[in-house]
């Protein structure tokens, strides 16, 4: 006889993981199908920065989503090390904008003003007091925007965590299984196809990241598409910051163990792995103006990942139109390891219809696809 799940997950990055892991916590049979290894593209690629203060510069949909994956992650880090003894290496390090003109000033200004307003830590300092928290930050830098709470943690902690988690609940991990398919039938999900065979379920999410193309009907117009970042990490005698750098999307950010990690390009439609010349002095360029001494560290390693990136910028959390029991969680750009938690929470509330927070996914629902459609003809 066929085994049956009650929530089928395809992909097993952060996100598919994630959902699996609240779904599995609530008593749900589930099964991620992996078409590699757990963990093996974005995920892991990610320099880990829970920016929402640093990559949102406005306020909206996003930046509250983030805020409330953010929130999550304190109680989140001590659960999951004491369900599976992993640490995602959870910190509040803080995160600077340098700024180099007066225009910059002038945008942090605006930036801390509204961010202040609704409850965040947000400081904008000269170039002395920057330098008072930061020594290291470029001489050139006439001032900062400063986010002493934003935070950090380890990507691929994180996945093995989440998916240590999901199974310690009973979840199946399946790796090396690639879903070719995904069949609907009298407008209702049936089953998926994979490399080796069938697999039955009352509802299927798609969380196959920079992947997930190939499972979007197609009349809806939806894109998703890989946005590559190559990042190089590094090593210095004595750790060179604490705080991170971030500035344009690149940034030098400090890990664990006086590691830097500087990143990272961004390439569309991309799908390569492997990491440039060119990329790498793009990055040594960035790096140094930032922060001059970082010239003297020893690069330790460099790889890539690709960025699911959809039409609008927004990821795609919820049902499709059509098809009752397909769900999609991807897209979720440069910021899938800040929105891991609230993602998983929240799809899981949807999947299982408890009530969550409705208002907070609604603008990222796939109504918008027609409307996306209308645009684009
Ligand atoms: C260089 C870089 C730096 C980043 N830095 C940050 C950061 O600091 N902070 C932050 O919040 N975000 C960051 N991101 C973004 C973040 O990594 C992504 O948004 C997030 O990892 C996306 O997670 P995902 O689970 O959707 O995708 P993925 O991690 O790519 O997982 C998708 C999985 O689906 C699998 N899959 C694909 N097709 C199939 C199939 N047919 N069948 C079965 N499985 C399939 C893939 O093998 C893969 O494992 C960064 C990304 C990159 C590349």
């Amino acid at each position: 006889m066929q085994s049956s799940y009650d929530v089928i997950i395809v992909g097993g990055g952060v996100i598919g993981c994630s959902i699996a892991y609240h779904l599995a916590k609530m008593k749900k049979k589930v099964v991620v199908l992996e078409k590699d290894r757990i963990g093996s593209k974005a995920s892991s690629a990610a320099a880990g920065m829970l920016g929402v203060q640093a990559e949102l510069e406005e306020d909206g949909p996003m930046f509250r989503l983030g805020r409330a994956s953010r929130d999550l992650y304190p109680a989140l880090a001590e659960e999951l090390r004491f369900l599976t003894g992993v640490d995602i290496a959870l910190i509040r390090s803080g995160a600077m904008k340098p700024a180099y003109t007066k225009e910059d000033m002038e945008k942090y200004e605006r930036i801390a003003r509204w961010q202040k307003a609704i409850g965040e830590t947000a400081e904008v300092l000269d170039g002395k007091a920057a330098r008072r928290v930061e020594p290291a930050l470029s001489e050139k830098a006439i001032g900062t925007l400063y986010f002493p709470e934003e935070g950090q943690v380890s990507p691929p902690s994180l996945v093995w965590a989440f998916s240590q988690g999901a199974a310690r609940y009973g979840t199946e991990i399946r790796e090396f299984t690639s879903v070719t398919d995904m069949v609907c039938k009298n407008g209702r999900f049936d089953h998926v196809e994979t490399d080796s065979g069938a697999v039955y379920g009352d509802s299927v999410v798609v969380a196959a990241g920079a992947w997930s193309k190939r499972f979007f009907n197609k009349k809806y117009g939806a894109d998703i598409y890989p946005v590559k970042g190559e990042v190089l990490s590094a090593t210095t005698a004595a750790p060179l910051l604490k705080t991170t750098i971030f500035a344009d999307g690149y940034y030098v950010t400090p890990k664990k163990g006086g590691i830097l990690y500087i990143g990272a390009t961004m390439a569309p439609h991309d799908y390569s792995r492997t990491v440039s010349i060119d990329g790498l002095h793009f990055l040594f360029e960035k790096a140094k103006r930032f922060v001059p001494s970082v010239t003297k560290a020893s690069i330790k390693h460099i790889w890539a990942g690709q960025r699911p990136m959809t039409n609008d910028g927004l990821p795609f959390l919820g049902m499709d139109p059509e098809c009752d029991g397909l769900y999609y969680a991807t897209g979720h750009y440069r910021n899938g390891i800040l929105l891991g938690p609230i993602t998983g929470l929240a799809m899981a509330e949807l999947i299982t219809g408890r009530h969550g927070d409705e208002a907070l996914l609604k603008p990222f629902s796939l109504d918008r696809l027609a409307r996306i459609k209308e645009v684009k003809s």
